[in-house]
């Protein structure tokens, strides 16, 4: 059977109706993926009907919800192939995730003069962190340079990676290019000189099977919500020999073994991890989404993506001086381009007004801005629910654009 669109989307609510009196077309879901009724009615029956605390109650209520909080923990593990459940830290969101693993492990394993390699092409997620904890650490925080493409350049970061760095933290999909980076190999090389590794999947995890114990990375991060989960909850994967040789980051209840006013014994991971009230909630919310995920064929989605993409693509091509920016030999779902004259919030205005919604700025990417001397790039980012209806309006939207600032 073919992927059919027309039923995913009709699971959406969030895309039906209209925006500014047209039809709503969604182009956005790299900021934020609307939710499907799988996710909105698990959490709707769970907060109707299943509510309660999790770890504390010795009532039936919360050991229900306790169940149900750490088997989204188990859903979540198998949705990534992680080895187990204790692998799977609840944070709330990916900024939160890699600030624990800088606030946490880089606190305690990174000294003066180590290195931690990211990319020109980051998230700022994966920047402000690492330049926080060094002015506690004195780590030095360095970036791979980006081909013009907007691929990395292996040969920079050959030569980069040397025995100072101890660190290799790295986006998967660039949220402001669509670069797929080659994070496995990027890994072994990492690995070769005993570094550890942090790939940030924000942008990966909607759009591709991941697998993280063939990527023998050693953490793994994304957020729940560009997986067409709730907000507030996002997951920190890492390697069990890590993850126990890392102290907590924030205290209070929750992550504690026994505690006097003298002193605290921590609980192990995950739970070391998670002080105080856990966003119960949107961890169920999550794993209904990975279940929802996992009903689909990873090929098929992958392949109707590929498609619509190179179709987006193409209609970007007849944009009279549209710039595309990132066109990575291996790149998906992310579009950015400016246009001549036009500024990025110009395009993303006129398109609003025919009802297409897609982001204009700098992406919380501004090194990526500084790399193509540009202030802002207008994005296009595509979901699952994505049709050729939607990209012909946004090229139709485009023509105006081009027309008004010709
Ligand atoms: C969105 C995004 C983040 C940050 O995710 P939050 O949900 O805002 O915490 C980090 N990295 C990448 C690549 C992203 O796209």
């Amino acid at each position: 059977m073919s992927h059919d669109v027309e039923t995913i989307r009709a699971q959406f609510p969030g895309l039906a109706g209209t925006a500014n009196g047209k039809p709503f077309t969604y182009l956005d879901s790299g900021a934020t993926a609307q939710k499907p009724l799988a996710v909105i009615e698990r959490m709707d029956r769970f907060l109707r009907n299943e509510y309660g605390t999790v770890h504390r109650g010795l009532y039936a209520r919360s050991v229900e919800s306790t169940q149900a909080y750490e088997q989204a923990r188990v859903t979540v593990a198998k949705f990534i192939n992680a080895p187990a459940e204790k692998n799977i830290v609840f944070t709330m969101g990916c900024t939160d995730a890699i600030n624990l693993v800088a606030w946490s492990w880089g606190r305690k394993h990174l000294k003066k003069g180590d290195r931690v390699l990211i990319t020109g092409m980051e998230h700022h997620a994966n920047i402000v962190p690492w330049q926080i904890v060094r002015e506690i650490t004195g780590l030095e925080l360095i970036a791979c340079p980006i081909l013009d493409d907007g691929s990395l350049d292996m040969d920079a970061f050959d030569k980069l990676l040397d025995e100072r760095v101890k660190l290799v933290s790295v986006i998967h999909v660039a949220n402001s290019l669509g670069t797929i980076n080659p994070v496995k190999e990027l890994t072994r090389k990492a690995h070769a000189i005993g570094a550890k590794v942090l790939i940030d999947a924000a942008q990966s995890a909607p759009h591709m099977r991941l697998d993280v114990q063939d990527l023998d990375c050693d953490f793994l991060v994304f957020a729940g919500h560009k997986l067409y989960g709730p907000t507030g909850i996002g997951v920190l994967y890492g390697k069990s020999n890590v993850l126990d040789d890392m102290p907590p980051w924030r205290g209070g209840g929750e992550m504690i073994e026994k505690v006097t006013i003298e002193k605290t014994t921590f609980a192990p991971a995950p739970a070391r991890f998670e002080a105080g009230t856990p966003p119960i909630v949107e961890a169920i919310g999550l794993a209904a989404a990975c279940q929802w995920m996992n009903t689909f064929n990873w090929e098929k989605i992958q392949a109707a993506e590929r498609t619509l993409y190179d179709y987006a693509e193409a209609g970007l091509a007849t944009i009279p001086g549209l710039r595309r920016i990132g066109t990575a030999a291996n790149r998906n779902t992310i579009l950015s381009f400016t246009m001549p004259n036009a500024h990025a919030s110009d395009i993303s205005s006129i398109l609003d007004l025919e009802g297409v919604a897609i982001r204009a700025g700098h992406h919380c990417a501004q090194p990526v801005m500084q790399r193509y001397g540009v202030s802002a790039t207008a994005r296009v980012s595509l979901g699952i629910y994505n049709t050729q209806t939607d990209i012909d309006r946004l090229i139709a939207g485009l023509r105006k654009v081009s027309e008004l600032f010709r």
